[in-house]
């Protein structure tokens, strides 16, 4: 660290000092800061882009949207009051960055108190003991706000949690439904779920026609602007000073200044997306929320999870646009039900896992995963269509839905046995909406099934043929989703079949895996020799698959 990387300036001693984070752009602690005698600071730390690699597109969307949100802040807080330290300053950490704050300010003001540090809970534990582990060291006091951009109270989920033998989401999800009233309705004195069911999952599951997906609309660009350039160049420019490296697809200035960009960097922007999704995209997200094609990123998705994740959208606001949709728009039930599913449900209830397991997750390796990530997560060069159009799209775009994420990229890694840890950053780096509260349970859980069943109650298992059901990727494909074996089967199915003969302890007994395992065991021997043949050549050779 230089000194000229941070000059930090005062005009008067400060009395708290707020931090706010990336994923806090929302006015939760400034609220709680007084521009006459406190300061805020903002870090853009080169560990966040480090720790894992991360890529062009979530680096650019999460430092673009803090300068933005910055920016807005200047018309309350002057300059002096307001530190904000840019990547180009390379500083390091977060250690790093508030040690030079305290630094200055004692140095300007030594007869003054050391500023009290003000702080959100963090979205990622490691980044909250750094914060402690520094305060602690120079006897700084430090006071932790508890996020209210969630609809749990502070340990509301860890209390629901304890004594559960067997947690599932579709409890947690029932009793935040009865809490908010979301989908509720008064019937005979009894408070129900709107349309008499909590869930109408089962309507969700659909394909598209062999014609594929009709009518799916445009995403919209914003245009360019000086801020998101700023951070371009700069971003480019310690790329070639060799300073930091990025993952993904390289975003190249000038086609951002003829295209625009189709990541929200604002809230107004943020906005846009939300009413955009309710508008043309959630009657048919119900639908077909778990199906997929060849070149279609977006489809009916609502593409909001950054916007959430960086706090320029309340969860509530979203929920209460859907069910509005719902009452006065026409939006069918199953569509609103399963979007705020999605939200009230699985995001409130994969955050309490998180902070209920914190760092354990990262340990996590029940089933003794041990193969190297293959190369082509980094590039997308390999026959397999279903992962080259996953993993070419999140490089290119940021973003996988659901169920590319879980059934086509997760379900490879599981099959093919990729070591947790690795796969964990490949998703906590790559996706624009990855933050460890949300990624680690997401991926070590609930795809890669290492927690042994914290988040689901068995492995995501499939063959081939569940993505020949759910997209047209394998109309495209060298490899056959039907065979098992020889030169053109399928690696997810021949994977598939290993897995299961690999994973006898844990399927045999299962009451929802049993008949996989059965249906293993009616495979003659020839078969069962031919498919673990083709297995084995397959980990021997994945880097030509
Ligand atoms: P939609 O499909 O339109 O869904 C609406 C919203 O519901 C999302 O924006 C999101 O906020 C919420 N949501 C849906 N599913 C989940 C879930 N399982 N957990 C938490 N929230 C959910 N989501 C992230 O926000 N960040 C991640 O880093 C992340 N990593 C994932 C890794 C894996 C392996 C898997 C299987 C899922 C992951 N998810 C993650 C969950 C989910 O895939 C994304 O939230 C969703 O695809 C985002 O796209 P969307 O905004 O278009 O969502
Ligand atoms: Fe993927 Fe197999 Fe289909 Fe090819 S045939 S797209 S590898 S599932």
């Amino acid at each position: 660290m230089s000194e000229s990387n941070y000059a930090f300036r005062f005009n008067r001693p400060v009395k708290k000092l707020g931090l706010i984070l990336g994923d806090q752009l929302n006015q939760q602690l400034v609220s709680q800061l007084d521009p006459a005698q406190d300061a805020i600071i903002m870090l853009e730390v080169l560990s966040e882009s480090t720790k894992p690699t991360s890529s062009w597109q979530r680096t650019t969307l999460f430092l673009s949207a803090m300068r933005h949100f910055a920016s807005d802040l200047q018309t309350v807080w002057l300059k002096e009051s307001l530190h904000y330290v840019s990547i180009s300053q390379r500083c390091l950490d977060f250690a790093e960055g508030l040690q030079a704050f305290y630094q200055a300010h004692q140095q300007a003001f030594p007869e003054a108190d050391l500023p009290q540090l003000l702080c959100v809970l963090t979205g990622d534990y490691s980044t909250k003991q750094s914060i402690d582990g520094f305060a602690q060291a120079r006897g700084i006091s430090i006071e932790w706000l508890a996020d209210n951009h969630f609809m749990s109270e502070p340990g509301q989920f860890q209390k629901w949690l304890s004594g559960r033998k067997q947690p599932r989401m579709e409890y947690y999800y029932r009793v935040l439904r009865q809490q908010s009233g979301y989908l509720m309705n008064q019937v005979d004195g009894k408070l129900q779920p709107a349309g008499g069911q909590w869930n109408y999952d089962k309507e969700n599951r659909k394909s598209f026609a062999k014609t594929g997906p009709e009518n799916v609309p445009k995403v919209r660009y914003f245009e360019l602007d000086a801020l998101t350039q700023q951070v371009l160049e700069e971003l480019s420019e310690l790329v070639e000073q060799g300073q930091l490296s990025l993952a993904g697809e390289v975003i190249k200035l000038e086609t951002l200044k003829k295209e625009g960009w189709f990541w929200p960097v604002t809230r107004a922007q943020a906005l846009f997306v939300l009413e955009d999704f309710i508008e043309h995209r959630l009657a048919q997200f119900g639908d077909y929320q778990d199906a997929m094609w060849q070149d279609q990123p977006w489809l009916f998705h609502s593409r909001i999870s950054a916007a959430l994740n960086l706090k320029l959208l309340d969860p509530r606001e979203v929920i209460e646009a859907a069910i509005d949709a719902y009452e006065n728009r026409g939006a069918p039930l199953n569509a609103v039900e399963g979007f705020v599913r999605q939200i009230l449900g699985w995001r409130e209830y994969i955050r309490g896992l998180y902070w209920s397991y914190r760092e354990d997750w990262l340990e996590t390796n029940h089933l003794r995963a041990h193969r190297d990530l293959p190369s082509f997560f980094w590039t997308g060069k390999t026959q397999m269509n279903c992962q080259s159009q996953a993993i070419s799209q999140v490089l290119q775009t940021g973003y996988g839905h659901h169920i590319q994420r879980l059934m086509v990229t997760g379900l490879f890694s599981l099959l093919y046995g990729v070591k947790p840890q690795q796969i964990h950053e490949w998703y906590l780096g790559l996706f624009v909406d990855a933050v460890a509260w949300v990624e680690v349970p997401n991926t070590i859980g609930m795809s890669q099934y290492a927690d042994g069943g914290i988040v689901g109650s068995k492995p995501y298992i499939a063959s081939g043929a569940y993505i020949q059901k759910m997209s047209n990727y394998c109309q495209k494909c060298v490899y056959n989703p039907k065979l098992p074996a020889g030169e053109k089967a399928c690696p997810i199915s021949t994977l598939y079949w290993d897995f299961i003969a690999r994973h006898q302890s844990l399927l045999e007994g299962h009451p929802r895996l049993g008949m996989q395992w059965r249906n293993w065991q009616n495979k003659t021997d020839e078969q069962q020799v031919a498919i673990q043949n083709r297995a084995q050549w397959l980990f021997e050779n994945i880097e030509v698959v």
